[in-house]
């Protein structure tokens, strides 16, 4: 087995498990391959197994601390399986009912660049990593054999297909596969909390929904009883659907993509068919094509009881943090200002590269230039089945509050 030793002073953070290795921490004159390696300390003594492969951005994963492990393929099976039993709970949920939640959240799962997501019958899977590309027929077997989806789409994740080597497109998998669709394939329904959507497999942004805001989504019903409410962000109508559950009189909808605003007045459909929302629902819902953070501005004074703010991902590095920060600002002081006293705001960040701290004191900036006095009802964060490893801080990338402007 190859080895790789770590410069001195830089093995501190993998001691600790964290799990990525730069090249400025490896010691220069080792000519690895790609593929597994014992890592050392420069005194020899043992970190973890990890996964070298120049292609990748990040050239050396760590992947396991314990010395006994074998890294082969029935170790990435068990890896894999791991993660899928410890979201049984999620499988046997009959009570809500959802079908749409994460199996496994990469580097959380101590899986590199490797995301899954359950759609009702379907998988759908994301790579960030030129690793987990590698396994992806390892991977797309063991989750047939464990789930026996009726279809798995695979995409890589565009912001990291540059930097690891990834090709774009998708792939698609059925029984034992790969397979190029006829054409589109038919849509897959799904439900989350009791609510009806849809997705087109290997379409829609991400994995086509955004399944880490169930439980936020959830908390925020019922503040839209009988509330005038803004779903700024609004995709395919997610925070929308639970506004009009929870009783909402008037929901203004604000997206830039087209696609999403078209999806999230289908989805008000399925749900007035299905009962699971008013049947005059439709009538309540406005939606509007436009740049949020232009339309902000005109947004009249005292109209909203509600604002859900849910923006893309503003810093997508530390070095972007400080434009994202300004930005986050902005947006939140406009809606403090902007919504009715005694009003609600639900403001999220999915940056990795903004902290839940930061995220705070940018929020504390914004009720200063509103002149406003704001209190915090709820902190919140992804769901459960988007865990976040301790060793692996980046992994605690959604964070959001739920605020009550005086
Ligand atoms: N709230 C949604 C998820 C939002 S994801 C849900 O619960 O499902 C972020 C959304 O912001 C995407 O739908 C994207 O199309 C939209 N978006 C990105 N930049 C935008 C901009 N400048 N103005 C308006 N919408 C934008």
């Amino acid at each position: 087995m190859q080895t790789i030793t770590i410069e001195s002073g830089k093995e501190k953070q993998l001691l600790r498990h964290h799990p990525w290795v730069f090249s400025k921490a490896i010691v220069p004159g080792q000519h690895p391959v790609e593929g597994p390696c014992k890592v050392l300390t420069s005194e020899g003594r043992f970190i973890a197994w990890g996964w070298y492969d120049e292609k990748s951005h990040i050239p050396l994963h760590l992947l396991s601390w314990n010395e006994g492990d074998v890294i082969d393929e029935s170790w990435w099976k068990r890896r894999i399986t791991e993660a899928v039993f410890r979201r049984a709970m999620f499988f046997s949920d009959k009570k809500t009912p959802t079908t749409t939640f994460r199996i496994l959240f990469s580097e959380a799962d101590m899986l590199p660049g490797l995301v899954a997501d359950v759609y009702g019958s379907m998988i759908r899977i994301i790579i960030s990593s030129h690793i987990a590309w590698g396994k992806k027929e390892l991977v797309t077997q063991t989750l047939q054999e464990l789930l026996h989806p009726s279809l798995q789409v695979i995409t890589t994740d565009s912001a990291y297909t540059g930097v690891e080597a990834l090709p774009g497109g998708a792939l698609f998998w059925k029984d034992d596969g790969f397979f190029t669709p006829n054409g589109k394939l038919p849509a897959v329904r799904f439900r989350e909390d009791g609510l009806l959507y849809e997705v087109v497999p290997g379409m829609g942004q991400k994995s086509g929904f955004y399944c880490d805001q169930r439980e936020n989504r959830s908390i925020v019903e019922p503040y839209c009883k009988g509330a005038n409410v803004l779903d700024a962000f609004c995709y395919t109508g997610a925070f929308t659907l639970h506004a009009l559950r929870g009783g909402a009189t008037h929901i203004d909808c604000l997206d830039s993509s087209e696609d999403a605003l078209r999806q999230l007045l289908y989805h008000i459909h399925m749900n007035q068919n299905e009962g699971t929302i008013p049947q005059n629902s439709r009538e309540k819902v406005e939606t509007k094509q436009c740049n949020v953070f232009e339309q902000m501005r005109d947004i009249p004074n005292d109209t909203y009881d509600v604002m859900i703010l849910d923006p893309p991902k503003l810093a997508q590095t530390k070095s972007q943090a400080e434009a994202a920060s300004r930005a986050y600002k902005d947006l939140n002081r406009l809606a403090m200002e902007r919504i009715k006293r005694g009003g609600i705001i639900a403001t999220f960040s999915c940056s990795g590269a903004i902290t839940s701290e930061m995220f705070r004191t940018i929020l504390a900036w914004s009720a200063q230039d509103a002149g406003r006095e704001v209190q915090i009802l709820h902190i919140l964060g992804a769901g459960e089945d988007h865990p976040i490893r301790l060793s692996f801080p980046e992994s605690e990338y959604l964070k959001g509050f739920v605020l009550r402007i005086l």
